[in-house]
């Protein structure tokens, strides 16, 4: 449907052709909007649907272009100045010098224009520009452009064929029938309506049409191929080489001539073809099949790169929206618009639109959720809403002339697939977009502006660092083998993976669950304004904890202070953490321990975050049972099972890491025990070991240590100890194990001591003691053989 534009009263050429440009600009950009929707509903799962709608794209493409020159058609023969130099379109009646300026104007309109014609209604040629006296008067009734008119009286695209102008292009005719003026058109200042009183066509270059189809086609990194509505090839991968042939049939190129869609695959390539709407031309886009998955990947740049040629009309529009003479133009605009609105509205990826000095000129409503700024609709004042600055990966600013916006508008060069941080100045929270800007030529290669896409990417950006973080942490994890270390570890990894580089970072805690209370048993917080490693709360001071305890489900949530008991409130609030999440970690069905991070941003842990955070929970739940269970071995290597105090392995170990004190040594025996154990039996024998063993162990200080060095004997290291204190310990422990009562009667013990100061060697000092001890025991063994009625009774 050509549209007619208002006769203007005394409208320059210039703004006419302004008015043309941009009318067709809109048409093109209405149709390429609605081609961009429906690719994007559509189902792009296949690479042979990709195809046709590439294919479906181009020739709404090709059809909208080649419906651009039937309304500057249109707009010619409608034009005063045409009307009164055509005049009744009869040779000898025609103003020529005003008729050559008009056409002359019409062609200087596009490059693409080879000529612009004007014949009389039997197909004469009246009048051609450029000036060729060779072609005046010549029939051309014969061409497919005038017998299309002539059939339809209506505008016609032709078929390719020779010109008979100078150099014999290649070309094809934009025909439109020409109208007498009628005596009420006369009177109502009305457009012609009378009879068709000759034909004015426009001549298209093929060569133009074969650039903009290599223009798609190294975009769309497919071959494209255009023919003619009697199957002679215009355009192809490679060009024509000036000759006009006939394309093979194929079925899915059959379809297309038929009207329909369709798609073909033979051993190597994969096609589609689509017919030119309203024309009877084939569009036809063909893959190898080798190719196909760099395709997907192009797939949604072409779409954008089509969608700002919609922008772009829109853009153009508002530069003449102020002048009267549009207003027709413009009311045509606004409904464009809205639907121009409505498509780039629906759109996931930001799109925004540049002049060619970089100022921004339209900017659709995915913007402002990813980059953070509104546009205001009028050129060059971009609101920014949410001042925000760009990062790189590594958290580092992007300045302001390395965006891919500055490098595009410096080099002329388009900067593509830029992964960049956006982060909100308020609460330093990062979005993470893939940005590209492109620079937009026009015909004479000059770039008339810009146009960036942003397309949202911090789901891959979060989730390859948080799997790389996390498979770091379970090899760390897993090679751990204490505890304490592997408590730290998994703090380490929680607090890295959910800090977004250039994010304040979030601190991390491990809560060890006992009964109803709970201790901070680790804290990684690179701000740490409030260390609460250490700190013991009840449960039900803190709400979150508890809900995790008690449904062993993890907690995601924003804090409500007010839930906190009093005094953790405040210490929350001081630390500034705005959200937490909490995960448990179980052990045969309890939580024993609870893993929490928290935030000092708005945005909560997200959903991906949560789920890695629990493989996380998982790995650590793993690696703290592994160390555990080492620790548990390796304790068992230094105990004495019949006692549990320290054996002599872990006495020697003590005895190495002695603090530079004096010290003193005790070594003891108890007496008589082979005539326990040969009157009362072994197990009493035992059972006079072990409690005399645990006794000795109660009466020393935590810092020093009582082992068992085998049979009856024990060993007491006592730090910080001189010999008064020994003696007076010796006397002690006599006094505690002559306490002790046994179902047989009473024991005793001998002890030996020798003291030490900082230096000595306390290996030496204990074989003292145990020479002290056997002078004591020889005493001992008088003082029984004396006293032997108070010797245990004999079975
Ligand atoms: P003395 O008064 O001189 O210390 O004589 P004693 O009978 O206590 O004998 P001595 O200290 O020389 O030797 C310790 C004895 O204790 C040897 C062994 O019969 C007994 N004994 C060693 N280990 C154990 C043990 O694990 N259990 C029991 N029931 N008896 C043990
Ligand atoms: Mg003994």
């Amino acid at each position: 449907m050509p549209i007619r534009i208002p006769r203007p009263a005394a409208t320059s050429p210039t703004r006419i052709a302004g008015a043309v440009s941009i009318v067709a600009l809109l048409l093109i950009g209405g149709f390429a909007a609605l081609a961009i929707q429906t690719s994007y509903n559509s189902d792009l799962s296949t690479e042979a649907s990709k195809l046709s709608s590439t294919a479906a794209v181009t020739s709404e493409l090709v059809a909208r272009e080649m419906r651009s020159v039937e309304v500057i058609d249109q707009a010619t023969v409608e034009r005063k100045s045409f009307v009164t130099a055509f005049g009744p379109g009869v040779a000898g009646q025609i103003d020529a010098a005003g008729l050559q300026g008009v056409l002359d104007q019409v062609r200087a309109l596009r490059p693409e224009f080879q000529f612009a014609a004007v014949s009389d209604a039997a197909g004469a040629t009246l009048g051609v520009s450029p000036a060729n006296p060779a072609v005046m008067g010549k029939n051309f009734s014969y061409r497919d452009w005038y017998r299309g008119v002539t059939r339809s009286a209506k505008p016609y695209v032709s078929s390719a064929y020779v010109s008979a102008v100078k150099g014999a292009p290649l070309v094809v005719a934009v025909a439109t029938p020409v109208r007498a003026m009628t005596p009420s058109d006369v009177a109502g200042r009305g457009l012609p309506s009378g009879a068709v009183i000759g034909t004015f066509f426009i001549g298209y270059k093929i060569g133009s049409i074969q650039a903009f189809a290599d223009h798609i086609a190294s975009v769309e990194q497919v071959d494209l191929e255009l023919t003619d509505q009697a199957g002679v090839l215009m355009a192809r991968e490679g060009g024509i080489a000036g000759q006009l042939i006939k394309r093979a049939p194929a079925p899915d190129f059959n379809a297309a001539l038929q009207g329909r869609t369709g798609n073909s695959m033979s051993a190597t390539e994969l096609a589609a073809s689509s017919p030119v709407s309203g024309i009877g031309w084939v569009i036809r886009a063909t893959t190898p099949l080798s190719g196909t998955v760099a395709v997907a990947q192009r797939r949604t740049t072409t779409l954008i790169a089509s969608g700002l040629l919609l922008v772009l009309a829109l853009g153009s529009a508002l530069l003449v929206a102020g002048t009267r003479r549009l207003a027709h133009a413009n009311a045509r605009h606004a409904a464009s618009a809205a639907q121009l609105q409505a498509v780039l509205g629906s759109l996931t990826e930001s799109i925004t639109v540049y002049d060619a000095a970089g100022v921004l000129i339209s900017a659709n409503p995915a913007t402002e959720r990813l980059l953070g700024f509104r546009h205001s609709g009028v050129a060059g004042h971009a609101l920014v809403a949410e001042p925000s600055e760009l990062i790189r990966e590594d958290g580092s600013i992007i300045p302001d002339e390395a965006t891919p916006l500055a490098t595009a508008v410096r080099t002329g060069v388009a900067s593509e697939g830029v992964v960049s941080g956006i982060r909100r100045l308020s609460d330093h929270a990062v979005r993470w977009v893939s940005l590209s800007a492109v620079p937009i030529r026009d015909g004479k290669r000059e770039v008339s502006g810009y146009v960036s896409s942003a397309t949202d990417v911090t789901e891959r950006v979060d989730s390859a660092r948080e799997m790389r973080i996390l498979s770091e942490a379970s090899e760390n994890l897993a090679a751990s083998l204490e505890p304490a270390v592997v408590i730290r570890a998994l703090t380490r990894a929680a607090a890295n993976m959910c800090s977004t580089p250039g994010e304040p970072p979030r601190r991390a805690q491990i809560f060890i669950v006992e009964a109803t209370s709970f201790t901070i048993t680790a804290e990684d917080d690179v701000d740490g304004i409030a260390v609460m490693e250490g700190v013991t709360m009840a449960l039900g001071e803190h709400p979150y904890v508890q809900q995790v305890v008690a449904n062993k489900e993890a907690v995601v949530s924003a804090l409500d202070y007010a839930q906190f008991g009093g005094e953790i409130a405040s210490v929350v609030m001081k630390s500034g953490v705005k959200n937490g999440a909490w995960i448990p970690i179980e052990h045969r069905g309890e939580v024993y321990a609870v893993l929490a991070v928290s935030g000092r941003q708005d945005a909560l842990v997200s959903d991906a975050q949560l789920v890695r955070l629990k493989t996380l929970a998982s790995i650590g739940e793993l690696a703290l049972n592994n160390a555990r269970t080492h620790q548990h071995v390796a304790e068992m290597a230094r105990t004495d099972p019949l006692t549990g105090l320290a054996n002599r392995r872990a006495l020697s170990e003590r005895m190495r890491q002695l603090p530079r004190t004096n010290f003193a040594i005790l070594a003891m025996d108890i007496d008589n025990l082979k005539r326990i154990n040969d009157s009362h039996g072994h197990a009493a024998g035992d059972d006079a070991i072990a409690r005399i063993g645990q006794a000795l162990a109660r009466e020393v200080r935590p810092a020093d240590l009582v082992a068992r060095m085998g049979g009856d004997e024990f060993l007491a290291l006592l730090v910080d100890c001189d010999s008064d204190g020994a003696r007076r310990l010796s006397e002690r422990l006599d006094r505690t194990v002559a306490n002790l009562a046994f179902g047989w009667g009473a024991a005793s013990v001998s002890v030996g001591f020798a003291v030490g100061i900082p230096g000595d060697d306390p290996e030496a000092v204990a074989k003292t003691a145990d020479a002290v001890l056997y002078e004591a025991k020889a005493l001992t063994r008088q003082r029984d053989d004396t006293r032997g009625s108070e010797l245990p009774a004999t079975a």
